[in-house]
């Protein structure tokens, strides 16, 4: 069982259904409500530890009941939840959505809180006791980071998981508001991104495979060495520099072929797949076919971390497409 350790956010998501989207200054009656366990982090480390890792969350919540809830699934999903530590002065992170019923569209307020308060030196902390008691001798663990905590926190991930010898995974996801630190890329092992953020960060359109090569090869010079561009329902490619031939190489990693019912969490399942496969000893080409696999389950379910598969049935699904 590979060690990965998760540096991400914790979040609420307040659902709020209506008939329509209300005006500006108009209050609307509603038709239905719900709270949902989210945050980008909370959903990689689920999807890392149904796939057989062993997994440490870092990460920060406020001191009240949206904070609690997280914890007993936290335990039920075998994570490690020491380093998720609890904020006095803020709540923890939310995140509001009104979905509209006549026309599907939604609007969303996203507020960090608490997870924006994680601080560089609890991560460093965070992770040399993580290795010390979990990791067994010789072995290379993998961490695996979001952009929803804040960037200090982050570089000091990178930089310290990377000195530890672990694989380094970033999930540029979102995009973040303040500027990237010029040193980021440098630090990240395999950098993972949607068409969407790869093409903020590339400058350019990626809608295709052949878009999403050539955004992959202006992120390559920025350090990384390994970029890795999903694009749904059309798979991903994954792109590496050969010092060799002294060119990038491009690997297409065809989606698998499934009815798509709701689209929320697939890129944490990627993520947290190919995360827990690496850890486990995989190639990084068997574990892209396990993450597309996890990610293609995904969207075959409703809800974001209920809809993360398990090993069992990734394989079930792969073993499907190979007879
Ligand atoms: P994000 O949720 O970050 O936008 P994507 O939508 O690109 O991420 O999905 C991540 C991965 O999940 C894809 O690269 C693919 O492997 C898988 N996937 C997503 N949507 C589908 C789909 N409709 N059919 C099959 N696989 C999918």
């Amino acid at each position: 069982m590979g060690t990965v350790i998760v540096l991400g956010s914790l979040i609420t998501d307040l659902v709020a259904r209506a008939p329509r989207l209300p005006l500006p200054g108009e209050s609307l009656i509603g038709d239905e409500f719900a709270i949902f366990l989210g945050g980008k982090g909370f959903n990689q480390a689920i999807a890392a530890a149904r796939l057989g890792a062993s997994v440490t969350l870092i990460g920060r919540v406020g001191t009240d009941t949206f904070g609690d809830a997280f914890f007993p699934v936290l335990s039920t999903e075998g994570i490690d939840s020491a380093y998720v530590t609890r904020d006095l002065a803020v709540g923890t992170g939310v995140s509001c959505l009104i979905i509209a019923a006549d026309s599907g569209q939604n609007v969303i307020v996203v507020l960090p809180r608490a997870n924006r308060a994680v601080s560089a030196e609890a991560v460093e902390t965070a992770i040399h006791a993580t290795l010390t008691q979990r990791a067994s001798p010789g072995e290379v663990g993998v961490f695996l980071a979001q952009c929803e905590t804040n960037m200090a926190a982050l570089v000091s991930g990178l930089r310290v998981a990377r000195e530890a010898g672990m694989t380094t995974i970033l999930n540029l996801a979102p995009i973040p508001r303040e500027p990237l630190a010029d040193d980021l890329f440098a630090l990240v092992d395999i950098l993972v991104a949607n068409e969407i953020e790869a093409a903020s960060l590339a400058g350019i359109t990626v809608d295709s495979s052949a878009t999403a090569k050539l955004a992959a090869e202006g992120l390559l010079v920025r350090g990384p060495q390994h970029v890795i561009i999903t694009l749904g329902a059309q798979g991903a490619v994954w792109s590496t520099y050969e010092i060799a031939v002294r060119q990038p190489s491009h690997q297409e990693i065809s989606a698998i072929s499934v009815t798509q019912l709701d689209a929320t969490a697939a890129g944490d399942a990627f993520c947290g797949a190919l995360a827990a496969d690496l850890a486990g000893g995989m190639t990084m080409e068997a574990a892209l076919r396990q993450a597309n696999a996890a990610g293609a389950l995904t969207v075959t379910r409703p809800g974001a971390f209920p809809s993360l598969p398990t090993a069992a049935e990734v394989e079930a699904l792969l073993d499907g497409c190979d007879s």
